[in-house]
């Protein structure tokens, strides 16, 4: 299957240096991840234990195994999109979310073309959502904003049209995140993908009611106000992810992340917010199904 990544997603991202982390203890309640490119982790790690005749099968049997079930497979250009579509179409285990990363849209020769494509692949029945689309303001500088920001409105559109999540990728950016929701007029379900606020931003997320995800950032020794953040979202309105290959929870940042290490990051959700684990998992698994539909 071809996994590889787009010139420009190389560049985005450094290769993980190390080995997969061993597997935690799993789950007693299963859940979902709600963030994860399988592409680029078999691109740039590989997968756990070694080589495999298929690595993103293995990947997704090995978060089974964890109790992490079910994922959503996110694009980040026409080429990833296309593939997470095919993915979820064959695999039950996976939907998809289809869309032009916000620092990839101002990068584009073509953006109204693969925009087009970006809605095509929308369409499908197992493309479940519209992401992840954003505002970066970290990464793409003042030349490319008006085309991260014309694409960030495109995929709002695209989402209402037909009725699927938005799945936002927010960095150095929340309150013209918020503003262009506004303007545009938010779709029915607005996921903040890593959500990276403090609590009063979160706050507002969830008086607007939407769903806030949370990645293995939360577990940083650093990260008081996202745990904060955890604190203010009531249990209907959290997703958990991994953001894999990315973000890899404490203890083993610097390594590859994948979603069989979910249980790492949805412990330590619940012992930030004083929750039950298992009714947790039943939670975030129940918001899943309600935000993206069933896999089955
Ligand atoms: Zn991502």
């Amino acid at each position: 299957m071809n996994t590889q990544p787009s010139e420009s997603r190389k560049k985005r991202s450094a290769r993980r240096a190390g080995e997969f982390p061993p597997p935690p203890e799993p789950l007693a309640v299963p859940v979902f991840d709600s963030h994860t490119h399988l592409d680029i982790t078999v691109h740039e790690a590989g997968m756990p234990g070694g080589r495999a005749a298929d690595p993103v099968e293995a990947l997704i049997t090995a978060a089974a195994k964890s109790g992490v079930d079910r994922l959503v497979q996110v694009g980040v250009d026409v080429a990833s999109s296309r593939w997470g579509a095919e993915l979820a179409a064959r695999h039950p285990s996976v939907l998809a979310t289809v869309a032009l990363h916000p620092n990839e849209a101002p990068t584009l020769d073509d953006l109204d073309e693969a925009l087009r494509e970006i809605e095509t692949l929308a369409a499908e029945s197992r493309v479940r959502g519209l992401g992840e689309t954003g505002l970066d303001t970290f990464r793409t500088g003042e030349a490319g904003r008006p085309a991260q920001e014309r694409s960030f409105r495109a995929h709002i559109a695209i989402a209402k049209r037909y009725a699927k999540a938005l799945v936002i990728h927010d960095r150095d950016a929340h309150q013209d995140v918020l503003r262009i929701l506004d303007e545009e007029g938010a779709p029915d379900t607005v996921v903040l993908h890593c959500f990276s606020g403090d609590a009063d931003f979160a706050a507002e997320c969830v008086r607007r009611g939407y769903l806030l995800s949370f990645a293995g950032t939360v577990t940083f020794a650093n990260a008081g106000d996202l745990r904060a953040a955890a604190v203010v979202t009531p249990p209907e309105q959290m997703l958990v992810e991994t953001d894999a290959p990315y973000l890899t929870p404490v203890p083993y940042r610097g390594r590859p992340n994948a979603s069989y290490l979910i249980p790492l990051t949805v412990r330590a959700l619940a012992e930030v917010t004083g929750r039950d684990l298992d009714a947790l998992c039943a939670a975030i698994s129940a918001n899943g199904e309600r935000v993206f539909g069933s896999w089955r």
